[in-house]
């Protein structure tokens, strides 16, 4: 007589999927505006006003002007720094400065974000399309800003915003960073298509956003999605 035959198992999940299985990485690399802290603080709104003001100052127009001639440089070069570089030799560390000089009192500190990077292992870069005085501004405020070894910003960028490949591979060569043991962090789901071509491990913090959701599901690859980073976070440290 035979043994019944015992139905199958399901299939176990990949061991690479599970989020405790990340807390070894040896380099994590986090987006900064909306991804370390929530995008509710707004904080882009400031921003996007003082983007406004220096253009009609630099050109001495309107304010609706000055949003107009704003839209045309992010169509057509994917930063309206870029643009303004590009057409009008703009300085960009005056431009910085003046578009980041926000009110950052809107970002709560973040006590169980700073204990969950306590706890990660790994290296931790920031990695921002901003400039580095707003990163130390905003994960000042947060109270994790001494948790980062580097901040890798536009300016070290070369000024190539992401999600052109080019800075990704600059970053991972100036921060001997081998991407097969790399995660990266970010709302803004196509920035995560470069770090993805390299072989590195995708958290995508979920955007509302119709540009942080472009892409997903055709074409950006994404191995993690959270919708609360610093909970997420504590629970791939072990907290
Ligand atoms: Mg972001």
């Amino acid at each position: 007589m035979t043994a019944p035959t015992s139905p199958a198992a399901p299939a176990p999940a990949p061991a690479t999927k599970l989020p405790s299985a990340l807390r070894d990485r040896a380099v994590w690399i986090f987006d900064l505006d909306n991804t370390l802290y929530p995008a509710s603080c707004n904080l882009f709104a400031q921003v996007d006003l003082r983007i406004n003001e220096f253009i009609a100052a630099h050109f001495n127009i309107g304010m609706d002007e000055a949003r107009v001639r704003q839209k045309q440089f992010f169509r057509d070069y994917g930063t309206t720094l870029r643009g303004l570089m590009s057409e009008h030799d703009v300085d960009p560390v005056a431009y910085m400065d003046y578009v980041h000089d926000i009110d950052v009192t809107g970002v709560q500190p973040s006590a169980q974000l700073a204990d969950a990077l306590d706890r990660l292992p790994g290296r931790k870069i920031i990695y921002t399309n901003g400039s580095v005085r707003h990163a130390e501004n905003v994960a000042g405020r947060l109270g994790i800003i001494d948790r980062f070894e580097a901040v890798f910003d536009i300016t070290a960028a070369g000024y190539v915003p992401k999600p052109d490949p080019r800075p990704y591979a600059t970053l991972v060569e100036r921060h001997g960073v081998n991407p097969a043991d790399a995660c990266m962090v970010e709302d803004i789901a196509r920035n995560l298509a470069p770090a993805h071509a390299l072989g590195m491990t995708t958290v995508w913090v979920r955007g509302e956003q119709e540009y942080e959701k472009a892409g997903v599901g055709a074409g950006v690859h994404i191995d993690h999605t959270v919708d609360d980073l610093p909970s997420w976070l504590a629970g791939v440290a072990g907290l």
